[in-house]
């Protein structure tokens, strides 16, 4: 039986963080690296061999940028980062040169591949290299709102004294400034959450912008954020490669807007399978209509 690859291209702090949770997750058998800087991709490779005899996978390895493209998941966290008080949409111009450059040497794709974006600004990229590659639109999912929805969860979570996993809740549309939370279609165990006493209408506009701050605060902290996404990424992949039909927001097509921005998606073996009709509000549906609009300034 042919086995599983995942490539990573871009072995920085999100590159290899995403590749331990592969391997503690034991959701494939070979991983392959990529960096410019070789040297460093060598000493991440060697280092993240010693865990190897306590995972599932059999083979980690740096590659070339043309073996990254065969691969049945491409994971593209290559780039620069934010810098301190620095925001996602600052990174776009450098970014998309490195995104530009990374399609065009990995081509011919594999036919079968999903490549999910992760470096930022993630909805603008993962729109560009929609369109640079040969894949049809499905198979190219960005990250997106995933990290931000977890970030909710967990807010809530703590405030309702519940568990993270009982939460029903999306942030959608950009992951940057102009992202929102769907409140209202928030539920926890069926109840939906705006007939929670604990929580007043006042506390939904202090969580949202907890919930976008995180970022900047784990930046201005450590410089970078790396296991909330790294966790997010594995699970995604798990997703693609056990063909979960997981329910997730991600950054996809929106025909509507002529943009990427995270909706709710189906994820399984073909990529994004579905993006699902959530229902809004007016406010959510204007929210979601300016951040659309926001990135569509950006990409042009
Ligand atoms: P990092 O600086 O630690 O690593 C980036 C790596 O990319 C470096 O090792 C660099 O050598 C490599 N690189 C640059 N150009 C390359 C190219 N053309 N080919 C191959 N490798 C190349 O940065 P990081 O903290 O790992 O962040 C990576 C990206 O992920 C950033 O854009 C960051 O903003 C983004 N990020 C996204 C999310 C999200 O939710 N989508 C969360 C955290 C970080």
């Amino acid at each position: 039986m042919k086995h599983s690859k995942i490539s990573i291209i871009g072995a920085g702090a999100v590159g290899t963080t995403t590749a331990y949770a592969l391997m503690l997750k034991n959701i494939t058998a070979e991983l392959i690296l990529v960096d410019i800087d070789e040297i460093r991709c060598k000493g991440e490779v060697l280092d993240l061999s010693d865990a190897l005899s306590f995972c599932g996978a059999s083979k980690v390895r740096g590659g070339k940028i043309n073996d990254a493209g065969q691969a049945d998941i491409i994971i593209i966290a290559a780039g620069a980062r934010q810098k301190p008080g620095q925001s996602r949409v600052e990174l776009v111009k450098k970014n998309q040169q490195v995104t530009a450059e990374i399609i065009q040497s990995i081509k011919p794709i594999n036919p079968n591949s999903i490549i999910i974006m992760v470096t930022n600004p993630v909805d603008v990229l993962t729109y560009h290299a929609q369109k640079l590659s040969s894949l049809p639109r499905n198979q190219i999912l960005g990250s997106g709102t995933f990290l931000d929805t977890q970030r909710l969860c967990g807010i809530l979570a703590k405030k309702l004294n519940v568990a993270e996993q009982s939460i029903n809740a999306f942030i959608l549309g950009e992951h940057g400034d102009t992202q929102f939370p769907a409140w209202s279609s928030t539920h926890i165990g069926g109840i939906p959450l705006l007939s929670f006493k604990k929580i007043n209408i006042n506390d939904l506009e202090s969580i949202a912008t907890e919930t976008k701050k995180r970022a900047y605060d784990i930046i201005a902290c450590k410089g970078s954020t790396y296991f909330g996404i790294a966790s997010c990424v594995a699970t995604m992949c798990e997703a693609i490669i056990f063909d979960q039909k997981l329910v997730v927001p991600l950054s996809c097509y929106v025909p509507q807007f002529d943009i990427c921005l995270s909706m709710p998606c189906v994820l399984g073996e073909n990529g994004i399978e579905q993006i699902l009709p959530i229902p809004l509000n007016d406010n959510e549906q204007k929210k979601l209509a300016h951040s659309a609009q926001q990135l569509r300034k950006l990409i042009s």
